[in-house]
């Protein structure tokens, strides 16, 4: 997980769903219409050799037609649907490449949500209640605390306590990397004084007694993992569900499963059945998670293998495991990105965490190659791109070039060279336009820890495309709720939109907002403005092709979906707006009014509001 969404858009954006979908099922079934016609639209259709349409006509799940206006009058017939878009812009749905579809799902749905509170006293307000309505769990999880609003040595055991302390209490924090825990947690963990830190994690504890305080970082969080909850296929199955409709609402019917895992089989088997079943209105790809920590060389490539044959047992178009998943090292937010160059704060020389070694990487590389299958990298630092790489090419040497496509997800810093390796190796970027802004972020944790100049060099995407990178976008949700508008515009402006700025930092003092390249701060002015460099910025027609297209193509689906052209399957979004044709700011407010997901309307929001 990178970087959390902020919490207020949480609740304004599902309260809006919340609307979307009870409007929806008011609206009443009819029959299956013979066919789609869309008319009257700006059909953005992605496809270079026919870029532009009024009309499209789609049957049997598949486009037949996208041209003029004329010549839709031979499919039309009484029982065709049709949908006059007023000149709205019509494109193929949002391929999500990187996201955390059932993890999330399952934790909006079952567990504790601090993502509407903010101060200690409302988090264990919040546990309290949620304890007290579900009185029969065994044990309490839960996310979304900031880190922010304790000191070093985080949240405290006994402040938990006070809300639930016969049963254990597992809160994750907003950034995902580390938990706050009560005692019965810590004592049904066996985790006292004397317990050592884990390699790799911290257990905070109180200066004075040396007993575990409550916060458990990074690795530390494995000691109570054995608590956690076990979910149901069929809680997944809920989850899921909810969130598909929700994801259609945002004009998306392709996502990435970025942390399948392998032992959790109620987690993919909710996919499988559902995708046999035809109850998916996504389709589903992802990647099974590997780590150093999984076990040995040996047991790592027995896991390989495990993956592989579930793996082929995946066969319908609606849920492929074709990947699996590698962390090349974590986040800048905890200082344990992978640097080429020492952090400028706390320990000396300091260059962040390289998480795996590369001899064992180039063994699991070559087997995962050689099978065809997809290496999908969490990839963050600029040294973490380039040990992947060296690793890459060794593999390429060894196995040569059999046209997979691997994935580096996030690109948060990379140096130029590394970006023509990238390209030389064929290796996609995926990337968050969402996250390409001068926020509080960049202020208080990137700044301090890189630097200025590091801080600026972030994201740059314009250097990827430029570079003949095949660039795909992600929300990492729900680290961000992913939604076209915003999309577009952070990547065209490099800044926040106005509404995402109005969410996170209304009545919060001292916070502007700028769209002027050229700002000055004064003062103590929080400035959330574009970031620099801007001629990494892309354009309308650059982000729309990465965010489809880009995504098909990083999944091995463009043939099947990612452009609008006859034959391919109908998988569209009919937004609001012509977002070719408006002010930039109007962008940012673009909203989908219908999904198309393989020829059938999966969302349509009512015209009567
Ligand atoms: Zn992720």
């Amino acid at each position: 997980m990178k970087k959390n969404i902020m919490k207020k858009a949480v609740v304004v954006i599902m309260a809006l769903s919340l609307v979307f979908s009870l409007a929806a099922c008011g609206s009443g079934k009819s029959a299956e219409p013979s066919n789609i016609i869309i008319k009257n639209a700006t059909v953005h259709t992605v496809d270079e050799e026919n870029p532009e349409a009024e009309a499209i006509v789609i049957e049997d799940g598949i486009i037949q037609y996208a041209g003029d206006e004329e010549g839709v009058s031979e499919y039309e017939n009484d029982d065709s649907k049709v949908i006059d878009m007023d000149g709205g812009t019509v494109l193929p749905s949002m391929v999500d490449s990187h996201m955390h579809p059932a993890q999330s799902a399952i934790s909006y749905c079952f567990e504790i949500g601090l993502q509407e509170v903010f101060t200690k006293e409302d988090y264990i307000q919040a546990v309290a209640d949620f304890v007290k309505e579900n009185p029969d769990r065994e044990v309490y999880t839960g996310s979304g605390f900031m880190r922010s609003a304790f000191d070093t040595i985080g949240p405290r055991k006994e402040d938990l306590d006070k809300a639930e302390a016969d049963k254990p209490v597992i809160l994750t924090s907003a950034d995902g990397h580390s938990v706050w825990v009560n005692s019965k947690a810590l004592e049904l963990s066996g985790i006292t004084k004397d317990t050592e830190d884990p390699e790799g994690g911290i257990i905070q504890r109180d200066p004075e007694t040396g007993e575990p305080a409550g916060l458990l970082q990074e690795s530390a969080a494995n000691l109570v993992a054995d608590l956690n909850p076990e979910y149901t296929k069929d809680e997944y199955k809920e989850a899921i569900a909810w969130l598909q409709g929700w994801l259609n609402e945002r004009g998306i019917t392709t996502i990435y499963d970025a942390m399948i895992p392998i032992d959790n089989e109620n987690y993919y088997m909710a996919y499988q059945e559902m995708a046999e079943a035809g109850e998916l209105t996504v389709r589903v790809r992802g990647a099974w998670h590997l780590a150093p920590e999984m076990g040995d060389e040996e047991e790592l490539l027995a896991l390989v293998d495990q993956g592989m044959k579930l793996s082929e047992a995946f066969s319908t178009d609606y849920f492929q495991v074709n990947a699996f998943k590698f962390f090349a090292d974590q986040v800048l937010e905890e200082d344990t990105a992978y640097m080429s160059a020492p952090y400028g704060t706390s320990r000396d020389n300091w260059t962040g965490l390289k998480v795996w070694d590369d001899e064992i990487l180039e063994t699991l590389f070559t087997k995962i190659d050689k099978a065809g299958y997809q290496i999908h990298v969490h990839q963050i630092g600029d040294e973490a791109a380039a040990y992947i790489l060296d690793v890459m090419e060794n593999v390429r040497a060894v196995n040569g070039d059999n046209g997979n496509r691997h994935t580096f997800a996030h690109v948060q810093f990379i140096k130029d060279e590394d970006i023509q390796r990238m390209a030389a190796l064929d290796i996609n970027a995926i990337i968050a336009p969402y996250w390409i802004a001068m926020d509080d972020y960049y202020w208080d944790l990137y700044v301090p820890s890189v630097g200025k100049e590091r801080a600026d060099s972030m994201y740059p995407q314009k250097s990827l495309l430029d570079a003949g990178i095949n660039v795909g976008v992600h929300s990492d949700f729900f680290v961000t709720e992913p939604e076209w508008g915003w999309l577009m515009y952070s990547a065209v402006t490099r800044t926040l939109p106005q509404k995402i700025f109005d969410l996170w930092y209304e009545g919060m003092d001292g916070y502007v907002r700028t769209t002027d390249p050229n700002f000055q701060a004064e003062g103590d002015e929080y400035v959330i403005g574009p970031l620099k460099p801007y001629d990494e910025a892309v354009t309308l027609d650059e982000i729309a092709k990465a965010a489809t297209y880009g995504g098909a193509y990083s999944l091995y689906l463009d043939e099947e979906i990612g452009t609008i052209e006859v034959g391919k399957k109908a998988d569209l979004v009919l937004m609001d707006r012509n977002v070719f044709d408006v002010d930039i700011e109007d962008v940012a407010e673009a909203t989908p009014i219908a999904t198309i997901f393989d020829g059938k309307l999966v969302f349509e929001a009512d015209k009567e509001k």
